[in-house]
């Protein structure tokens, strides 16, 4: 059987026949892979850090017929920091969630894994959550081509001057003439705004963006309809930040 190793995220970790799990992570090297580690309770096991979600490890792999198998792990950085805070924990989990729901394994994209453990290190580092949330689902959006048209009108491509909707069939924001013919939500100029900046700002640098906690919920929320729309994802951990902020 050929042996590989990757450097990668944790991303989820389910349990599988006796002690054993299995393991979701999202690689430099080939993208997400699913592996079973087996002897996890035993005292010692080399492989019971790397099933915490969030831990960066570098792996050693069986690749098998299925699934592969964890044979040895170094741990490479922890993020204690993140399951200290619920919220925190809440929004790496939805983009933990997010990235397994939208990638399959055997497609490797270096770019969208190092903005996944920026974005993960920028939580950890006290990044608000919503923000990190938004910049990298816009990131993974643009890295699948079906990033929402902020920019212009999606409909008849002029630009935004006045009032714009969002509207997920047509791809993006749209003009108020445009509207006309159809539904939309109106987003207000501030999310618009924010929504500009998320894209030009590495997540490490988020901080940076003047923003009110308004603007930031209403960016978060067209990200997570158009996520809905274009993706087709349902993310079990919505529920669990919708409880912690009704
Ligand atoms: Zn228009």
């Amino acid at each position: 059987m050929p042996t590989y190793t990757a450097t990668g995220l944790t991303l989820l970790a389910r349990k599988f026949k006796g002690s054993q799990r299995v393991v979701t992570f999202y690689t430099r090297e080939r993208g997400k892979v699913e592996a079973v580690a087996s002897g996890i309770g035993k005292p010692g096991s080399s492989l019971a850090g790397v099933v915490e979600p969030f831990a960066l490890s570098r792996l050693f792999l069986v690749q098998g017929r299925d699934l592969d198998r964890l044979t040895q792990a170094q741990a490479l950085e922890a993020f204690p920091q993140i399951p200290a805070s619920l919220e925190t924990y809440g929004y790496a989990s939805w983009i933990a969630e997010l990235t397994s729901g939208a990638t399959e394994p055997g497609q490797a994209s270096p770019d969208l894994f190092d903005f996944l453990l920026a974005s993960v290190r920028a939580l950890a580092a006290g990044e608000e959550g919503p923000l990190v949330a938004a910049a990298y689902a816009l990131a993974l959006l643009e890295l699948l081509g079906v990033a929402p048209v902020l920019e212009e009108c999606a409909v008849c491509r002029e630009a935004l001057a006045g009032p714009a909707f969002y509207q997920a069939a047509a791809g993006g924001l749209i003009c108020a003439e445009c509207r006309a013919t159809g539904g939309g939500i109106a987003v207000g100029g501030g999310a618009r705004g924010l929504l500009h900046g998320l894209r030009r700002v590495p997540p490490e640098r988020l901080r940076g963006l003047k923003v009110r906690p308004e603007e930031a919920r209403e960016a978060l929320e067209l990200v997570r309809r158009h996520l809905g729309y274009h993706l087709g994802l349902t993310l079990r951990s919505e529920e669990f930040l919708r409880q912690l902020s009704p």
